[in-house]
């Protein structure tokens, strides 16, 4: 295939797992027949964008540029493109393609297909380098993996359902959680402020666990009926054995055990955080009452325009922080400090 023409466009990139980010430019194809370009207005800043800045999963290759939670509007089309028109608003989330043919793809679940293409940090089919991903003026997606953003959301806080938004919804969907449940949620942070969200909206009695007593009552403002501060020894241990479903969206090292301990009977732990080292699971907390430990991945390409529509629906977005482009490095030093409320936001209209 014939190497496609490309342009340049601003964007910030980190040299090693040590530099910061910094401001330089990058290559993106011009659109071919079946793409999307588009001007990004607004970008999370998602936990895994520090994991992997840093290398913290041992798979970065530098320069690296992080962001996928990519909202804006769209600067031109191919001219196969059904979808979309120059003006539309749209979304772009962890994933940019896939092979679309195996069972995953035609089960519209692309995120566990083996081929899939990631926006930042996988090979670019069409580049034959490292894609990178959206803190960057603009983005050039094929139509197939651009999602429709509703009209009656705010777009700055709605770039972070593009991945904290689907992360959550997924599992919750996925498991059937809703009324009459008992679900806790760990860490109040970008995934976990949406799963509280999520939980209530479903239906659920939420509780919500967290290390940081500063957030108890911003807990139950997001929708939590209960918050345990996970430090508190006498609070955990009055929650033993309760709970039909917990989703644990922690970023670093923790117990799980502790959690284990909560579930019910056949109850489920399921695992969205992403810790970079591995995490110990002990035997008897698990065997005991037969209770399962799950993870789970983003969602598949149908399942987070029907959690965008749902979010429409209902006005769902996440609690943000607006930032520049060039404050993204102290953003992450307070991500590092669970001091994040509840998901920074880049406007991207800063990187000038
Ligand atoms: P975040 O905003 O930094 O939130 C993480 C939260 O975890 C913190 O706010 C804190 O909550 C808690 N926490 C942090 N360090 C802790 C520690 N040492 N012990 C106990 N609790 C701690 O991160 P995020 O963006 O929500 O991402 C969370 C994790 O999910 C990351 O590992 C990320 O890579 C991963 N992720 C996975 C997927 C997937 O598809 N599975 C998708 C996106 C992200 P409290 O202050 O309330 O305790
Ligand atoms: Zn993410
Ligand atoms: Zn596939």
């Amino acid at each position: 295939m014939a190497k496609p023409v490309c342009y340049s466009t601003k964007a910030y990139a980190t040299s090693s797992a040590t530099s910061p980010l910094a401001a330089t430019t990058i290559d993106r194809r011009q659109p071919t027949a079946t793409d999307v370009q588009i001007q990004i207005q607004y970008c999370g800043v998602c936990h895994s964008d520090l994991h992997f800045a840093r290398n913290e999963w041992g798979f970065t290759q530098y320069p690296a540029v992080p962001g996928h939670e990519i909202v804006g509007k769209v600067t031109a089309v191919g001219s196969g493109v059904k979808k979309f028109k120059v003006g539309d608003t749209v979304g772009v989330g962890c994933l940019v393609d896939s092979c679309r043919t195996c069972p995953d793809c035609r089960a519209g679940l692309e995120q566990f297909c083996t081929s899939m293409v990631m926006t930042y940090g996988s090979m670019d089919k069409h580049l034959g380098t490292p894609t990178f991903g959206g803190y960057a003026q603009s983005i050039v997606v094929t139509e197939e993996f651009v999602l429709r953003m509703p009209a009656n959301l705010d777009l700055a806080a709605a770039a972070p359902l593009l991945c904290a938004g689907i992360t959550t919804y997924s599992p919750l969907r996925h498991w059937k959680v809703g009324a009459g449940q008992k679900v806790g949620i760990v860490g109040l942070g970008g995934l976990g402020h949406m799963a509280v969200k999520f939980a209530r909206a479903f239906g659920a009695e939420v509780t919500l666990f967290t290390t940081s007593p500063s957030k108890v009552a911003d807990g139950k403002r997001l929708g939590a009926h209960e918050v345990v501060v996970s430090t508190d020894a006498a609070q955990m241990a009055a929650q033993a054995g309760s709970f039909d479903f917990i989703l644990d969206a922690v970023s670093a090292t923790h117990d799980i055990n502790a959690y284990m301990n909560l579930l019910k009977r056949d109850g489920n732990l399921v695992l969205v955080g992403a810790p970079e080292k591995p995490l110990a699971v002990a035997a008897f907390p698990l065997i005991f009452r037969r209770r399962s430990f799950s993870g789970s991945l983003i969602g598949g390409l149908p399942e987070t325009q029907e959690m965008l529509d749902f979010c429409g629906k209902h006005n769902i977005t996440s609690d943000i922080e607006m930032i520049r482009m060039d404050q993204i490095n102290t953003a992450y030093e307070r991500m590092l400090k669970s001091d994040v409320k509840y998901r920074f936001v880049i406007d991207m209209t800063s990187l000038k």
